[in-house]
């Protein structure tokens, strides 16, 4: 029995995580879930979207698994998600990409896997405003962290067996920061041994629209692997599908890319795919990959009939009915 700390999180977040937890259930693996919340509703009891209870669980518990949080845009409190990252310095940003055969999208044969770092860049929250006049938002891009991502990025390709690396960055105008990231870049990927190449950030966005089938394994600064990742999802069929894992050297949280959606929420109409999804790379990082491959097995089968679909890819199935009969696929 595994204890593993679930954030439930808010707007689609309860209806995706219980919709997992069902799914994991009938995968046959038996977990603990230690409940624990964060964000909007924690506020006026704790004075904090990201109480220090959740930390200690993660930390205690080594994985988790969470739901979307909502942030405010433009004001109120800082991103729960980019403090889980911080506090738990989870490094690296894992986001595969990939079709299934028989779900109609635009594109065949797209599987690539986008690489983040996580806990810098844009990222960094050192904002402030200049008066009326200005705001200044701080990027940071330091040393040690293009180096662990790199490493990070260079073992992965190895591990899984990929292709090729390729470098996403745009050195030709911020020379200092994201040039020390290419240049880190450039030497791991020569000593590495491996078919690398390197691609300023707006012609990979254009590429990876044209010919996504191109592209392997990609490592990127923390700003481009947010949005390169979200236009990986419209590759797909859309946020609905695609899973994420923050691995850090001793913790790792799991998390669907998308937010919490708020126009559907309540609906019992999320597709729940991208936290499932989340929950088998959870599943091979802890080790039960009979159940990992059962899961991904019966997602082959339900998006190859395609007739049990949510809203989002043109079915009318809900939340609750996807993962029922996913369940059921799984359990027979
Ligand atoms: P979003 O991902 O919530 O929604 C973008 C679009 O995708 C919407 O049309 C939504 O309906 C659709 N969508 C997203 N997930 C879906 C699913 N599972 N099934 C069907 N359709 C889905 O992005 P947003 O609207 O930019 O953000 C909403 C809130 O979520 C914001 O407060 C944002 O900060 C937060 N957010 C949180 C996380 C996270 O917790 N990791 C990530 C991204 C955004």
């Amino acid at each position: 029995m595994y204890t593993i700390t679930l954030i439930p999180g808010d707007g689609i977040g309860p209806e995706v995580t219980k919709a997992m937890k069902k799914v994991v259930k009938a995968s046959g693996v038996d977990i603990n879930w230690e409940e624990v919340k964060a964000g909007m509703e924690t506020i006026e009891e704790y004075n904090t979207p990201l109480p220090d209870y959740v930390i200690d669980s993660i930390k205690k518990n080594k994985i988790a698994i969470k739901g979307p949080v909502t942030t405010p845009v433009g004001k109120g409190f800082r991103s729960v998600n980019v403090g889980l990252r911080q506090k738990l310095d989870l490094y690296a940003n894992v986001r595969p990409i990939k079709n299934f055969k028989g779900l109609k999208n635009r594109y065949d044969n797209v599987d690539l896997v986008i690489i983040r770092e996580n806990t810098e860049g844009c990222y960094s929250g050192i904002e402030h405003k200049v008066g009326d006049y200005a705001g200044e938002t701080i990027k940071i891009i330091t040393r040690p962290a293009c180096e662990r991502i790199v490493d990070f990025a260079v073992n992965y390709v190895k591990e899984n067996n990929r292709k090729k690396l390729t470098g996403v960055h745009k050195a030709n105008i911020m020379k200092i920061s994201d040039g020390l990231f290419l240049d880190i870049y450039n030497k791991k990927a020569e000593e590495s041994g491996l078919d690398y190449d390197d691609l300023i950030v707006d012609a990979a966005a254009m590429n990876l629209v044209l010919n996504p089938e191109k592209y392997d394994v990609m490592v990127m600064p923390n700003l481009y692997g947010d949005i390169l990742s979200d236009l990986g999802a419209g590759l797909v069929g859309g946020l609905g599908m695609i899973p994420s894992a923050n691995i850090g050297k001793d913790c790792a949280v799991f998390e669907a890319v998308h937010g919490s959606a708020p126009q559907i929420a309540g609906m019992n109409k999320a597709n729940p795919t991208a936290l499932i999804q989340s929950a088998v790379m959870m599943l091979k990082y802890i080790g039960e990959f009979d159940a990992a491959n059962k899961i991904e097995k019966a997602l082959d089968e339900i998006f190859s009939e395609g007739k049990i679909l949510t809203e989002d890819l043109g079915g009318c199935a809900s939340t609750d009915e996807f993962a029922d009969e996913l369940c059921r696929k799984i359990e027979c």
